[in-house]
């Protein structure tokens, strides 16, 4: 299944590209076919691979490695034949799988929420050490690195072989979600010659902005070709960057000259090696020059600036076949009055204005504005509404009338009835963090608390351990205090493990005793997410055996079975999670009925 392609666009990886979608007519047959197989549930970044992988943005491959490829991918960067492939594309399978895999020669491809997406006729079954692979691709085995967690954390078994893709289902932004075909007919049609790529899995400021622009002035056309595939969990999630490209495109970059595009593959963050593997995909696209600064797909300081650029040094033009435009950072230099690099400009660092990450959130958390030298004001107040500091929302809540005190029966009526919320899920599953926005987007409107569960912890249950019974015990004191709360009319939201269900009904009926409204609320994402997320390594000890009783690899998480809802942090943002609980508030009236201009923004962020 592979088709020419037009003569003027940069020809595919491999020289073809690769279909692996079955057509419409063959979908019913293979769906038949796929149910008398062994079935595997892919995580998020192998879907996202097989996306790819469907839509030939990985050519020449035509499914996932198998033993030679692999060993030769890993130790030089070449598929075995020679073309030039610097990352291993490949399926874990659970050993228990091993035998039914062997005996029907197949597997059935699904996701995580059982949906079938294809079927891999395997050639290959074979194990990798994950360390020597973290070594030669990360350069490092430290489980600190998202990469190496994440490939400790999966089987060392390893399936091959050829995949057939069902056609796509629905998913988010499939507005953009183009496949190659479909950039490269777009390109086509606009009759560019050159095309520049950016890469980016980051909201744009002015410094990208202007990367984005030298590469127009010295080629036909711009792809702007985001990734929407899992990320680490503290990176802008995609909704939120893809209203501000479309913004920034609308207002301030030629229409005749861009194309937005979403790119579903997932960051490994291998550095220089990603940084190749970003570029073969983007000429899969159409895309002949792909803009690569300093440390592209990097994490910490695993990979010295410059080595992304430099990898493409060490092969010929033409095995390449797409260039990289090695552009340094760019900053606003108040002494030059422009944006600069430091290839441009002579002044010293004080003449630079640069924000870190960190910066950025303090100066919106605090209703300020970000220098219009450094971002976009358009941009500056979509990350502020995606963040939940919404001006409204940063206001300190107005006074009472004279006369009338917060915690007056007045200010309770006000306010309307306490309540609790009770949030419940693994660590690192969002429940702080959610807790936090919610504040933010509530906290003016009435009396609300917060009982995080490890500040409870180190005050109220200070001593207690972790076996069921001193869980029980912590649950129920952090009840039993919500309740006195909700019983004065302060809303209560709880973040806390609590594992065992019968300790969490008993915390309800505790609540509904006493005439308190108690909604629980599931906070879950998928344990390859958590132990991406988890900078303490706690999850990769736990998984190593080294912490006895932790919840979700070595001590019980009974999930709710029927809480009120379910929010699952790798899917939606936090604002999105705040939107649906705050309607879930106002349905049972437990918030005052008219919506601040905060929560209307959270709205908007969540549509
Ligand atoms: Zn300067």
């Amino acid at each position: 299944m592979t088709t020419a392609v037009a003569p003027t666009l940069v020809p595919p990886h491999g020289g073809f590209l690769v279909d692996r979608l079955v057509p419409d007519g063959d979908a019913e047959a293979l769906v038949v076919e796929a149910r008398r197989l062994p079935r595997l549930a892919l995580d998020a970044r192998e879907i996202a691979d097989l996306e790819l992988l469907a839509g030939g943005a990985l050519s020449p491959l035509t499914g996932f490695l198998g033993e030679a490829d692999y060993e030769s991918v890993v130790s030089r960067l070449r598929l075995a034949d020679g073309t030039v492939w610097p990352l291993p594309v490949t399926l874990a399978v659970p050993e228990e799988l091993r035998g039914t895999v062997e005996d029907a020669g197949e597997i059935a491809l699904e996701d995580g929420n059982g949906r079938l997406w294809g079927v891999l006729a395997v050639t290959a079954l074979f194990r990798r050490d994950p360390l020597v692979e973290a070594r030669f691709v990360y350069g490092t085995d430290s489980a600190e690195h998202p990469g190496v967690a994440y490939l400790l954390s999966r089987p060392t078994l390893l399936a091959g072989g050829t995949v057939r893709v069902l056609p796509l289902p629905e998913l988010p932004f499939a507005r953009f979600r183009l496949t190659p075909r479909e950039v490269r007919a777009r390109i086509f049609a606009k009759g560019w010659r050159t095309i520049a790529g950016f890469q980016t899995r980051n909201p744009i400021h002015r410094a990208h902005e202007h990367l984005t622009k030298l590469a127009l002035e010295l080629t036909d056309g711009l792809v702007l070709h985001p990734l929407v595939g899992e990320t680490k969990g503290d990176d802008v999630p995609a909704g939120v960057r893809f209203r501000i490209y479309e913004t920034l495109l609308e207002r301030y970059y030629p229409k005749e000259r861009t194309l937005l595009a979403a790119v579903p593959a997932a960051m490994r963050y291998a550095g220089p090696r990603e940084a190749l593997f970003h570029a073969l995909v983007r000429k899969n696209y159409g895309i002949t020059h792909l803009i690569v600064g300093r440390d592209h797909a990097g994490v910490g300081r695993y990979y010295a600036p410059t080595a992304a650029q430099e990898i493409f040094d060490r092969f010929r033009p033409e095995e390449i076949g797409v260039a990289p435009l090695r552009l340094d950072p760019t900053f606003y230099c108040r002494s030059c009055a422009t944006l600069a690099s430091s290839r441009s400009c002579p002044h010293e660092a004080a003449s630079r204005l640069e924000l870190s990450g960190t910066r950025v959130r303090q100066i919106l958390s605090a209703g300020e504005a970000l220098p219009v030298e450094f971002t976009r004001p358009e941009t500056a107040e979509i990350l502020r509404e995606s963040y939940g500091y919404s001006a409204a929302a940063t206001k300190a809540p107005a006074p009472g009338k004279p006369g009338d005190p917060k915690g007056s029966p007045q200010a309770v009526r006000r306010d309307g009835p306490g309540f609790v919320l009770w949030l419940t899920g693994l660590s690192g599953a969002g429940k702080s963090t959610l807790a936090e926005a919610l504040r933010a987007a509530i906290g003016p409107e009435r009396a609300l608390e917060i009982l995080d569960g490890d500040e409870v912890r180190t005050n109220l249950s200070k001593g207690l351990g972790f076996s069921k019974e001193d869980r029980d015990t912590n649950v129920l004191r952090i009840a039993w205090v919500a309740r006195v709360l909700a019983r004065n009319g302060v809303g209560v939201v709880t973040a806390a493990i609590s594992p065992y269900r019968e300790a969490r009904l008993a915390a309800r009926r505790l609540a509904e005793e006493n005439g308190v409204r108690f909604l629980e609320v599931h906070v879950t994402a998928p344990l390859e997410t958590l132990v991406e997320r988890d900078v303490k390594g706690l999850y990769r000890k736990a998984l190593a055996g080294e912490i006895a009783s932790f919840t979700g690899v070595s001590d019980p998480y009974e999930v709710p079975e029927s809480p009120e809802l379910v929010v699952d942090s790798s899917r939606e943002t936090p604002a999105a999670s705040v939107a649906r609980i705050v309607a879930a508030l106002r349905e049972a009236d437990l918030l005052p009925a008219r919506a601040p201009d905060a929560v209307r923004a959270l709205a908007e962020v969540a549509a």
